[in-house]
């Protein structure tokens, strides 16, 4: 039975994550409005708050799996602010698709590391086989080669290395990309700038260049140098990255927007509306009714994101759930965070606020690790049957 009621245990989790969350909390305009800034690794009012695995210790089986648990833990800390907690934490999204296909070897030597993902470039986003950047081999030296643009990578500035995208043979497709380890440091690799961004502003998201940038032969991630004939090659291996990450996307709006609605509450309650759950809907005033569909929007959103975790916590597949939930969350927290501006009023436009902030940052919940559109299209061929070519 799926049951999603939280223990003792958890509870206890989620309100130390939620007193920290509130330190991020206190920073958040502040980086956000100094966008160039760097938080430090630790805020001092949070610096005697238990760390995060220290947490977990003395958890039973009767407690939520990790993966769903690690949902909610994801949702918790962005209720304080997204990008300030973002910066402290360790591992990036380089880190997932390293776990789901380095070799034994690769994990072990890259594993400590701080991995951002760079795939989109200039001229391709939503469809990753038309990357442009290259790999070409040097036998004689037993490198890699590297020679493109990277943009929009997050952790791009902050992360010890990242996993690269690049294509040993435009002519083959999917079957010709591969992903590269490529540390910081390495000859003919720069950080060419810092984007400057609607939302989550905090967060350090960067352009790359590779120029002529030489790499040990032994860093193409999974070791694979074939070109297959028949198939998308590794291809199809690191996308399966996203399936683990969309959730965790997802949460993290979603832990925004429950921000956006305590908020509300709050500005409701102060101007005499109260929120009510026993009377029926036609009891409640128009604000209360709209304030009701927003939470309740945020409940259906929050439970696709549990099942997908749940699923996967189980060891059954998740592919299309998980573009279930980021599609669902995307759109829910883009509704509930302009629906919470408009209940509050004016106020809501006020830098005095943080439900301005909000506002900008659930918009990549819809954006990155593939747009609301993408996740559709997914979802549409998982259930009608069809294949990329036949709808696209
Ligand atoms: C803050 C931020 C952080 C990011 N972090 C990373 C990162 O760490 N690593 C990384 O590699 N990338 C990252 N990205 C890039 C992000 O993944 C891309 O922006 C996204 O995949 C969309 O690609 P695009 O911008 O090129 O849009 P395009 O692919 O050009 O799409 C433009 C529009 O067309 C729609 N569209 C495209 N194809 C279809 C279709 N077949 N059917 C229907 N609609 C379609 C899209 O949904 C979108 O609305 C980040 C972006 C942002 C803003």
């Amino acid at each position: 039975m799926i049951d999603f009621s939280l223990t003792p245990n958890d509870r206890k989790v989620l309100d130390e994550l939620r007193r920290e969350a509130l330190v991020c909390r206190s920073y958040a305009r502040h980086y956000d409005e100094n966008e160039h800034e760097f938080p430090p690794d630790e805020l001092p009012e949070a610096k005697d708050f238990a760390p995060l695995m220290s947490l977990f210790a003395g958890r039973s089986a009767e407690d939520t799996g990790l993966g769903t648990m690690s949902m909610l833990v994801a949702a918790a800390q962005s209720w304080g602010d997204y990008s300030v907690r973002m910066r402290r934490g360790k591992g990036g999204l380089g880190n997932a698709a390293l776990r789901a296909a380095g070799t034994p070897e690769q994990q072990q030597q890259w594993g400590e590391l701080t991995l951002a993902m760079a795939i989109t470039e200039p001229g391709c986003g939503s469809d990753p086989s038309r990357v442009q950047m290259t790999a070409v081999l040097d036998e004689q030296a037993n490198e890699w080669v590297l020679n493109g643009e990277k943009i929009f990578v997050t952790t791009g500035c902050r992360a010890d290395g990242v996993v690269v995208w690049a294509t040993l043979d435009r002519s083959a497709g999917r079957a010709g990309i591969k992903s590269f380890l490529v540390e910081k440091g390495a000859p003919g690799f720069v950080v060419a700038h810092k984007e400057k961004k609607l939302g989550i502003r905090a967060d350090d998201t960067a352009a790359y260049v590779f120029q002529d940038c030489r790499i040990p032969r032994g860093n193409l991630l999974g070791g694979n140098e074939e070109i297959p004939k028949q198939s998308s090659g590794g291809f199809r291996g690191v996308m399966k990255t996203f399936n683990m990450t969309r959730p965790g996307v997802a949460a993290i709006g979603l832990g925004i927007a429950e921000a956006a609605l305590d908020f509300t509450r709050d500005a409701l309650r102060a101007a005499g509306v109260a929120i009510e759950y026993g009377p029926g809907i036609a009891a409640q005033s128009a604000a209360a009714q709209r304030f009701l569909e927003l939470e309740a929007l945020y409940e259906a959103a929050m439970l696709t994101v549990l099942r997908a975790t749940w699923l996967s916590d189980n060891g059954k597949p998740n592919n299309l759930e998980a573009s279930i939930c980021k599609a669902k969350a995307g759109a829910a927290v883009r509704e509930i965070t302009q629906g919470c501006i408009e209940l509050v009023g004016p106020m809501a436009a006020s830098r005095e606020h943080l439900l301005e902030k909000w506002f900008r940052d659930v918009r990549i919940t819809d954006i990155y690790e593939g747009t609301g559109q993408i996740q559709r299209l997914i979802i549409a061929r998982d259930i009608l049957g069809y294949g990329r070519n036949e709808l696209k």
